[in-house]
This record gives structure tokens, sequence and C-alpha cells, in this order.
């Protein structure tokens, strides 16, 4: 029988199946293999004569991630602030270099709307929209929610963010019964900040699935080399091989067709510079 891990809790497993929600246990050769299961297989489960459940195997997975444990994920939902916290668009950037380099296609979302004009959300807006999908939001006054919902819709997503972005209460909008914890991080308890709490998948309004997973707000480093750093960027990787050098870095070689776009306004100076920030981080890293 098909099914699907929600949730994994002390080597127990709760699979969806079409007879309904079963704990199981992983098979021993799952331990053997060094195979971890995570929520999100989708998993082959047989129900035994003593009514133990047990999970056969896992169906190749489309992706996987080992902090937090979850597996198939069709897309980030890429989440900052408008305002309060100001973006850091170096920061926001490598949210989306991380869901590059997972071959995730990610969504933008910009929260807290409600704080800034129009012609400011604009500007943002303008960095990204020839780039990914852009979804304007509000946790607060419910904005945006809608057309977040149409893209959770048929695909299993998780969230990524800085913390204090919204990450928490867009969450709690979009999956009746979630609570997670929100506020300021401050405010938060120490329990909600520390503990590995457990993944879950849950359903979203209007049928999509959610990682719940406080797993996607930070980075310690960014795990990119120099050589491919623009590969992450699409409106920069658009001009592979177009430089005069093919080692170019797009900083002041001549002949630079990266360059050219960014002074002729195809490539956004803040996306550039962004990629400037986070080439010289990965350099530096590799100094050490
Ligand atoms: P997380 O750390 O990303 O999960 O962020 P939270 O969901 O905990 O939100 C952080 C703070 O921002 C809380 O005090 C929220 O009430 C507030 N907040 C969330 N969304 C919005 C919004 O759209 N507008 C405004 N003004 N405040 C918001
Ligand atoms: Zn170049």
């Amino acid at each position: 029988m098909k099914g699907l891990i929600i949730k994994g809790i002390g080597g127990f497993y709760y699979v969806k199946t079409a007879i309904g929600l079963l704990q199981a246990k992983g098979r021993g050769i799952f331990k053997k293999e060094g195979i971890t299961l995570a929520v999100g297989d989708n998993v082959d489960i047989e129900v035994l004569p003593d009514g133990d459940a047990v999970i056969n195997s896992i169906e190749n997975r489309k992706n996987h991630f080992v902090r937090p444990p979850i597996a198939n994920v069709d897309n980030f939902i890429v989440v900052f602030a408008a305002a309060k916290p100001k973006p850091n668009f170096t920061v926001i950037d490598k949210f989306l270099i991380m869901a590059e380099q997972s071959d995730i296609e990610p969504i933008l979302c910009i929260n807290k709307c409600d704080l800034v004009s129009e012609a400011e959300l604009k500007k943002i807006q303008d960095i990204y929209r020839d780039v990914y999908p852009v979804i304007c939001a509000s946790g607060k006054t419910g904005k945006g929610i809608d057309q977040l919902l149409r893209y959770i819709e048929g695909k299993k997503v998780a969230f990524a963010g800085p913390s204090g972005v919204g990450k928490s209460t867009i969450t709690n909008l979009i999956i009746p019964g979630a609570n997670m914890e929100t506020g300021t991080v401050s405010q938060k308890t120490d329990r909600g900040r520390h503990t590995t709490r457990h993944v879950e998948i849950f359903e979203a309004l209007g049928g999509g699935m959610v990682f719940d997973t406080p797993g996607f707000t930070s980075f310690d480093i960014l795990e990119a080399e120099a050589e491919e750093l623009a590969d992450y960027y699409p409106e920069i990787a658009a001009y592979k091989g177009q430089c005069k050098f093919d080692d170019c870095r797009h900083l002041k070689e001549p002949g630079c067709k990266v360059l050219e776009a960014v002074a002729g306004g195809r490539i956004h100076r803040a996306r550039y510079e962004s990629y400037l920030a986070n080439l010289e981080e990965v350099k530096k890293r590799k100094r050490y």
C-alpha cells in the first residue's frame, strides 16, 4: 500500500494512506543502509498480521534535506519583509541560491506590505519581477494570501526566510490549526527557538501541503564555490559563456556582458551588488 510520511517522532512515522493515518516503523534495512526516512517521503507500507505497520521501501526522491529532515519539496516560498526588518538583499538571495542549488523553484513573498507605500513596494518587486514569481502579502491584513494559496495548490512547499519576517504568521493563516508561535525572537519562548522540534507536513487551505519547519531561517555559511555563484543568479547565468574571458567573474573584466547588462538596466543593480557581496563572502571563507 502506498502512503506519504507526514510526521516522524522518536523512530515512529505517521503515514497517510488510503485507509487512514498509520503509525509505522521503518524496516531494519533502512538503518543498515544508512537511510533516514523523511517527512515528505512516498513509501510503501504494509500492515502485518499482528496489526503493526511497517515501511518497506521509499520511492525515489526528487530532493532531500538532512536538517530539517524533509523530502520531495516542490517549491520554496522565500519570505522577507518589506519593512521591519528592512530587506537585506544579500541575505534574501542566499535563500534563493539555496533553492537554485537544490533545483527547487523559489517563489518570493514580500510580507508586511501594509507597512510600506505602493511606490516602495514596487521598488522592491522590481528587483525580482523578471526572475521569480513575486507575491506581495500581509499576514496582518490577509492581502496576498489567496494568491499564495494558488501557488501552493497541488504542491509540497517549505517556507524559508530570515526570522521575524512573518513566516509563522502566514503559516497560521494557511494551515488551519497550525498554531505556530509568532512574535519577535525575544518574545518567542526558548522552547520554540532552541529545540529541534519534530517536523510535520500539513494540508493547506485549498489543497497543497506545507512543511511546518523552522529549519530554513539562517545560513552559517554559503555553500557555494566562487566559480559557480553566478549560475545561481538566473539573470546573470543567462550571459554564461558570452563574456570575453571564459573565467570572467563579472567584476571589472573588459568585454564583460554582465557588466554591460547591469549598466543597461537588464540586470538589476541590487541583484548584481548581492552577487558581489556573496562572492566576497565565498572567497573570504576559502582563504581560511
Ligand atoms: P517569523 O519569525 O518569520 O515566523 O515571524 P512571525 O510570524 O513570528 O512574525 C514576526 C512579527 O511580525 C510578529 O510580531 C507578527 O505579528 C508581525 N507580522 C507578521 N506579519 C505581519 C504583517 O504582514 N504586517 C505587520 N505589520 N506585522 C506582521
Ligand atoms: Zn563577465
